[in-house]
């Protein structure tokens, strides 16, 4: 049963919802909600909702947000049974926003509130999606730089896509654009991605990204590497054919190689006086076959997981209504 603490004082649809991840944010939260709050009170006045999404924190997140949510009207909480991922938080909290704008933002300070007016207008002027594209890396570790870096030019090499280098979760999106990514039911997912995918009228804000308020980056090297791999597997298929490119070349090469050696060696008896033995030859063949086949298998392994990670069609995220707020129960 979903907890009515408030009823919505407003029109169900306000121009602005903002959805907010939330993993572990307790000590900065009650800053950063003022901040927020601030922002958008002088940009939309009450016609506004703050969706925040609880993703399964450990620390007082959730009692934090009940707290706010007493003392401001238009704040949802959804709180999963446990740690889902902020795809997935980012995910409930687009399911649930109400809003003719939709806004993404983190919760821990980085995205910086102040440039909230600029999304809405270039919203307001008719761009569907608005993408916060930011444009330092000064808090970010050498794996992350390099990391991020290569990975957008692979991804832009190997995809039909386009992402912008740096563009980033902070972003807006219209309600069309909302019907839109509710339709796409993926598991391993990566939002940003999925919303680029889908097109639409596009502009682009730049932006600073501060320091974390407080705590740690809940995104370790493991989950960046899974992130950025599950966005290969599910985004292109390029590698499965590199994988057989790769294996018609070698195919036809050890295929003349081993033909003219049989020539030279064999039939004519060594007239350029090459001398291999034939267990030379043949271990280098097997060793380079073998290691041909394993690669292609653990590329195979990667969509195999996909498609198995697809196929048994688990939601996205659990919701725990006893600790979520919301403004209507289905
Ligand atoms: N987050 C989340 N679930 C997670 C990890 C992070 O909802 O499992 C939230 C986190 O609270 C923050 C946002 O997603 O609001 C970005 O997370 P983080 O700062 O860890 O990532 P980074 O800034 O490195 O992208
Ligand atoms: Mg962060």
């Amino acid at each position: 049963m979903t907890e009515k603490l408030y009823q919505m004082p407003h029109t169900l649809n306000p121009i602005l919802s903002v959805v907010v991840p939330l993993y572990n944010e307790a000590a900065g939260l009650n800053v950063f909600h003022k901040s927020l709050l601030t922002v958008i009170t002088k940009t939309v006045g009450d016609n506004y909702e703050i969706v925040y999404c609880d993703d399964g924190s450990t620390d007082d997140t959730n009692k934090i947000v009940r707290a706010i949510a007493k003392s401001s009207p238009r704040v949802e909480l959804i709180s999963f049974s446990r740690n889902f991922g902020k795809e997935s938080a980012l995910a409930a909290g687009i399911a649930e926003a109400n809003g003719q704008a939709i806004l993404m933002i983190d919760g821990d300070g980085q995205h910086p509130v102040s440039l909230i007016p600029e999304f809405l207008s270039a919203w307001r002027s008719g761009s569907q999606v608005v993408v916060g594209v930011r444009t330092n890396n000064l808090n970010e570790g050498w794996f992350k730089r390099v990391g991020s870096k290569n990975f957008y030019r692979l991804f832009n090499r190997l995809s039909q896509q386009d992402l912008v280098p740096g563009s980033s979760d902070f972003r807006l999106i219209d309600r069309e654009v909302q019907k839109a990514f509710l339709e796409l039911h993926e598991s391993d997912r990566m939002t940003r991605a999925l919303i680029d995918w889908l097109g639409f009228e596009r502009n682009f804000i730049e932006y600073q990204a501060n320091a974390r308020m407080h705590g740690i980056a809940g995104y370790n090297r493991r989950k960046l590497i899974q992130l950025a791999t599950n966005s290969f597997v599910s985004l292109t298929s390029v590698p499965l054919y590199l994988f057989g490119y790769l294996g018609i070349l070698i195919t036809g090469v050890s295929l003349v190689s081993g033909l003219t050696i049989f020539v030279e060696q064999l039939l004519l008896n060594d007239p350029l006086g090459w001398k291999f033995t034939g267990t030379a030859m043949l271990s280098i063949l097997l060793l380079f076959l073998v290691g041909v086949v394993l690669l292609s298998q653990g590329v195979l392994a990667l969509y195999i997981s996909h498609i198995h990670s697809q196929s048994r069609g688990r939601p996205l995220y659990v919701i725990d209504d006893k600790k979520s707020l919301r403004s209507r129960s289905e």
